[in-house]
């Protein structure tokens, strides 16, 4: 009777140590599950941040030149005035427009139209400060705007951007040295919104265009002539 007592206790005890080891077993495969879905899920968000990085990168970037696209830079230009509206600092802006550029067009084709297009882009990042922001208006035109900057210190960047477009050539692929120049209109921000500074300083690039192209022409001394 004792013995057959022990052989149940033991069968008992066996018993209860597979249901332990079936217990470890089945904790370790949900830890295991837990851990593969922890990793999918943060794959996943990397994934969707990736993508989201990307999207708003291609929403707000010009494709040919990398610089900040019309969206982007008539955005940043209100956030600028905001910001010049209420801490009483200087805002200057400036276009740029690349001087008898259908004529490169013309007689080189559309891509070297682009290389050009490229290489004011990156000449005008060179010349800016990191605060500044230059961005394509759309063909042969861009915008730089320079926030806590008067209008002599844009005209001063706009005139040195002028000066080394007009000494540089643009090399082409087949090894073209082709030799253009700019004109920029500059005007500074006294009130008003957006489209009135961006107004002013294109009629002052027009008054460059008029003096016959290759300077920097501020909107007062438009004003003047
Ligand atoms: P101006 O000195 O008065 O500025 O003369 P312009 O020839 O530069 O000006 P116009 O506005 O007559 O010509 C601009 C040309 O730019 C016309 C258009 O075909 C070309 N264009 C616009 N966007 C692009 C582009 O993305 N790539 C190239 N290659 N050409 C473009
Ligand atoms: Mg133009
Ligand atoms: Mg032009």
């Amino acid at each position: 009777m004792l013995a057959a007592r022990q052989v149940h206790a033991q069968k008992i005890a066996q018993r209860e140590v597979w249901f332990e080891y079936l217990l470890a077993a089945v904790g370790a495969l949900l830890l295991t599950t837990g851990v593969f879905a922890g990793l999918a899920l943060r794959r996943s968000l990397e994934r969707q941040a990736r993508v989201e990085e990307e999207l708003r990168r291609a929403a707000t970037t010009d494709d040919l030149t990398g610089l900040a696209n019309r969206f982007e830079l008539l955005r940043s230009l209100d956030r600028m005035i905001a910001s010049a509206d209420r801490t009483g600092r200087p805002l200057s802006l400036a276009i740029l427009d690349i001087d008898r550029f259908k004529r490169v067009n013309d007689t080189w084709g559309h891509p070297a139209g682009d290389e050009v297009i490229r290489h004011v882009a990156e000449m005008a990042m060179h010349v800016v400060r990191n605060q500044d922001l230059v961005g394509r208006l759309g063909g042969e035109e861009f915008v730089i705007a320079f926030p806590d900057c008067d209008i002599d210190a844009a005209f001063r960047v706009c005139e040195r951007l002028r000066e080394a477009i007009a000494t540089l050539p643009v090399i082409l692929p087949g090894g073209i040295a082709l030799q253009i120049t700019l004109s920029s209109g500059v005007a500074s921000w006294n009130g008003g919104d957006r489209t009135t500074l961006i107004a002013r300083a294109d009629e002052a690039l027009y008054e460059a265009k008029g003096q016959g192209r290759d300077r920097v022409v501020s909107d007062f001394d438009a004003l003047m002539s």
